[in-house]
């Protein structure tokens, strides 16, 4: 009979050792159910003693839907050339930011994309603009492909993009583009978008600059498991280089691949077939293989708000935030939708005691 590892396992996660890929896939296999998530639970509650869920108001808005990335996983990007391509204006963004301010929030996930045409000195502007006209605005933008792809377009080092970015008004980058961190992955998924050594390092170089970042992942098409486990790895090595003082990556946001209408799918016949079960196995295994990323958020958008609820027993703690507007995710299939009220209402009803939070995880009063 097969000796079970998983006990031994668990026990090693719940006093702070370092699960390994290997470790982690036994786990999502193997484990029992209630043992994995009572275990996820614990390591959250040791990171997080207080029956606390976050939640944050902000809002999307995408800069363009020009983008030269490929994704087969992308139905939301087109040409320059297309009559769909257009450039948010400047009286667009105003009208969004106010919008945002009345509901409450002050933080704008600008996403961006690989355009083919606007150079470093546009975002530039256009941060600094939007620092000016708005002072109180956070913006978390862009990520690590564009920082890749604007370095590359003038020919300067990361840590220069992120530096200039910084000053005109950045104040976190999200970990977008992450995907899978497998570069074998990458190039079926997304060929014009940056390697996995280049992912890591701009997060490295921002980590070094004190410039927060959030982790995530895309998981359910043609990855491994191996690969999916291996994606954690070089999450909690790339968190160990960062100086004590920076936060490094705050949260880790896993959700599965949307497959409605996109070239993935309708090309190679790949479909999302993680079930709820699997999500939240994934999320309790995040949550003790990542012990140096203080926050696990499930995508409520992509799995639904009750399976997001039994990922807050199962090592999540932090519900995300209300979906002003979102248009990657959903022109795939993202259907889901939830104002203030429905978040409080989810996480009171899962048993947590629900707080607004800031981009920095502080508490709202
Ligand atoms: S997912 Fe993002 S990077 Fe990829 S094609 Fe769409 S807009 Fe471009």
């Amino acid at each position: 009979m097969k000796h079970d590892r998983t006990p031994e396992i668990l026990d090693k996660a719940l006093n702070g050792g370092p699960v390994s890929a290997d470790e982690g896939l036994t786990l999502f296999m193997e484990a029992p159910f209630g043992n994995l998530l009572a275990a996820a639970h614990s390591r959250r509650m040791q990171l997080h003693p207080e029956p606390v869920v976050t939640w944050i108001i902000d809002r999307n808005v995408n800069i363009s839907n020009v983008c030269h990335a490929g994704c087969l996983f992308c139905n939301f990007s087109c040409s320059r050339s297309s009559s769909r391509a257009y450039i948010t204006t400047s009286e667009e963004y105003h009208d969004k930011i106010r919008e945002l301010f009345s509901l409450g929030g002050n933080q704008l996930l600008l996403q961006g994309g690989l355009h083919p045409d606007l150079g470093l000195q546009y975002y530039e502007k256009l941060f600094s603009g939007l620092k000016k006209d708005f002072p109180e605005l956070r913006l978390h933008a862009l990520g690590p492909p564009e920082i890749v792809h604007l370095a590359k377009m003038e020919g300067i080092s990361y840590g220069e993009v992120l530096e200039i970015l910084q000053k005109a008004g950045l104040d976190s980058l999200p970990g977008a583009g992450a995907e899978i961190l497998s570069d074998r992955v990458r190039k079926m998924l997304s060929p014009g978008k940056c390697s996995v050594s280049e992912w890591l390092q701009v997060m490295q170089e921002a980590h070094q600059r004190h410039i927060t970042t959030s982790a995530t992942m895309m998981f359910g098409h043609v990855e491994t498991l191996e690969e999916r486990f291996q994606h954690l790895i070089l999450l909690r090595e790339t968190q160990a280089l960062k100086p004590e003082q920076s936060k490094g990556f705050i949260s880790f946001i896993p959700w599965p691949f949307q497959d409605e209408g996109t070239a993935l799918s309708r090309k190679l016949g790949v479909f999302n077939q993680v079930s709820a079960e699997e999500y939240i196995r994934f999320i309790a295994v995040s949550r003790l293989m990542l012990h140096n990323i203080p926050n696990l958020q499930p995508s409520w958008l992509t799995v639904g708000i009750p399976v997001a609820q039994i990922c807050l027993h199962a090592g999540a703690n932090d519900f995300g935030s209300v979906m002003i507007e979102e248009h990657v995710v959903s022109s795939a299939g993202a259907s889901y939708s939830a104002d203030s009220q429905t978040l409080v209402k989810a996480i009171r009803a899962a048993g947590f005691i629900p707080a607004r939070r800031n981009q920095d995880f502080e508490h709202l009063i």
